[in-house]
């Protein structure tokens, strides 16, 4: 199959699923001319997946769509951006029919349920690699930021982080979970609580590379600590079942990554107004510690005593042990 008829069928099929007033010029031309609504700020993120790091090799074709875009959506969940438009640059070793609709299948589900429309990007040559660029929409000066966690805030977590690390953990073993499996390859972009959220929480970050480290971005930028009640994390059936050793499922959850859970910290007083803003959207969040002027994370099991990371997530350029 040549490119151009990959291209034209893309175009076709991207229309369908998301058709968009504000896009003045769509695939074809040599740029997309898109319309900024007044007032408001553009949101720009790109998140790459590589074959064999980001993705197992073997994962289905309309799993790594979905994935591709969820992970990118999830950044503009994060930062309280309502999704509109993507990118698509993508390396494929050979023009592979099946895979590509496959492909298509799983990224352009996921573009329809945020009616987010795709507007142009590159296909080449070589080694498996799908890089997305999403551009959400936020009423100027309103996005949720890393920085602003104040001492005293709760810190919250939507959903229940480990399910992917513990996935990953089980791949080419005897165990294996399909559920667990389920939110490795189909992570769920929290898009409309970002959404909910701003104007709620103080500071907020995706929690891609560990729930540790990526609240350790929040604290970096804000200036301040944190205490973790581990008792309080929230946890899956199915990862209990599998992980029922606690230390060993907190480090899962802690360290893990994979999640696209949101954490973000908020004030006592916004709790009310949080838990229903979830309850109505359907997300459950729970509250797993505060802010603490002093720096540092300090993760507490329920008996008081701390549980010590000594890999508090994933790094692509350093030695780890996922
Ligand atoms: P150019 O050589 O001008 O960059 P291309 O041949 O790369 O043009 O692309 C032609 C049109 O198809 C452009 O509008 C481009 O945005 C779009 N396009 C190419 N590859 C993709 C893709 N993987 N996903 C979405 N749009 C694509
Ligand atoms: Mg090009």
């Amino acid at each position: 199959m040549a490119e151009f008829d990959w291209i034209d069928w893309l175009r076709e099929r991207a229309r369908e699923s998301a058709a968009r007033p504000d896009v003045g010029l769509g695939i074809g031309d040599d740029c997309a001319l898109l319309d900024v609504p007044e007032g408001m700020q553009l949101a720009v993120s790109t998140d790459t997946l590589v074959a064999g790091v980001h993705f197992p090799p073997e994962t289905a074709a309309a799993d790594i769509g979905y994935k591709a875009l969820a992970v990118n959506l999830s950044d503009l969940a994060a930062m309280g951006a309502e999704p509109a438009w993507f990118s698509l640059a993508l390396t494929v070793p050979e023009m592979e029919w099946d895979w590509l609709r496959g492909f298509a299948d799983g990224l352009l589900e996921l573009a329809k349920e945020h009616d987010i429309a795709l507007i142009g990007g590159d296909t080449t040559r070589g080694p498996l690699s799908i890089t997305v660029t999403v551009h959400g929409l936020v009423p100027a000066g309103q996005a949720l930021r890393r920085r602003g966690a104040r001492v005293g805030d709760d810190i919250w977590i939507t959903g229940s982080p480990g399910d992917a690390a513990a996935a990953l953990r089980q791949l080419g073993g005897p165990m294996q979970s399909m559920k667990l499996r389920h939110r490795l390859n189909r992570p769920t972009p929290r898009v409309q609580a970002g959404l909910a959220l701003r104007g709620l929480a103080h500071a907020a970050i995706d929690v891609s590379d560990g729930l540790a480290q990526d609240l350790g971005h929040i604290l970096a930028a804000s200036g301040v600590g944190a205490e973790l009640d581990l008792g309080r994390l929230p946890v899956s059936s199915s990862l209990l079942d599998f992980f029922p050793d606690d230390d060993a499922r907190w480090r899962l959850q802690l360290a893990g990554g994979d999640d696209y859970e949101l954490c973000f910290t908020a004030p006592a007083s916004e709790a009310f107004a949080i838990e229903l803003a979830m309850a109505q959207l359907g997300v459950s969040a729970s509250v797993i510690g505060h802010i603490t002027a002093e720096p540092g994370l300090r993760c507490l099991r329920p008996d008081g005593g701390e549980l010590v990371l000594e890999h508090a997530g994933y790094r692509h350029f350093e030695a780890h042990v996922h």
